[in-house]
C-alpha cells in the first residue's frame, strides 16, 4: 500500500510500475500483481476493483505504523522543510486529479478539503520540485 500510494501520488506509470513489483518481489505472478498493482494500487483500471483511489497522507500512515517517531519529517507538516512527503502528496494528487475525483462520491469530501487549504499553491510547487514525478 506504501509503495503503491507513493508512486500513484506521483503519477508513476501503472505499467512501468507493475513491471518493477514483478521484477522485485519473489511472488510477484502476474495474478498477484496485475489485479494488486494495476487495479488496487494505482486505480488504474478505471475503478472497476476498487471506488476509490487507495492513497493518504503521513497521519493514517503514522496512525497505522510505528516508522514516524525516527522519520526526519513530520506526518502533520505539509508545506516546508519537514513536509511529509505523504500528506504533501496526498494533497498534491487530489489537487491533480480535483475534477475527476470530485464526482466520486467517496473522494467529494476530501477533494473539497483542498478548499481550506491556504498554502497550496505552495505545496504544488514544492512537490513538482521534488523532481520525482514521471513524464
Ligand atoms: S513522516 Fe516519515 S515515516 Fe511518517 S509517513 Fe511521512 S515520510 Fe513516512
Amino acid at each position: 500500500m506504501v509503495l503503491g500510494s507513493y508512486a500513484m501520488q506521483r503519477g508513476w506509470s501503472p505499467s512501468q510500475l507493475t513491471d518493477w513489483f514483478h521484477r522485485a518481489f519473489v511472488d510477484g505472478y502476474d495474478w498477484v500483481m496485475v489485479p494488486n498493482v494495476v487495479g488496487m494500487s494505482q486505480h488504474a483500471d478505471g475503478g472497476e476493483m476498487a471506488t476509490k483511489p487507495y492513497t493518504s497522507g503521513g497521519a493514517y500512515l503514522s496512525k497505522m505504523t510505528d516508522h514516524c517517531g525516527s522519520c526526519r519529517f513530520d506526518p502533520s507538516v505539509r508545506v516546508g522543510e519537514d513536509a511529509c512527503p505523504f500528506t504533501a502528496g496526498y494533497w498534491w494528487f487530489l489537487d491533480r486529479h480535483r475534477e475527476r475525483l470530485g464526482r466520486n462520491h467517496r473522494m467529494a469530501r476530501a477533494v473539497s478539503g483542498l478548499d481550506r487549504l491556504s498554502d497550496l499553491s505552495d505545496l504544488v510547487a514544492q512537490e513538482e520540485g521534488r523532481g520525482n514525478r514521471a513524464p
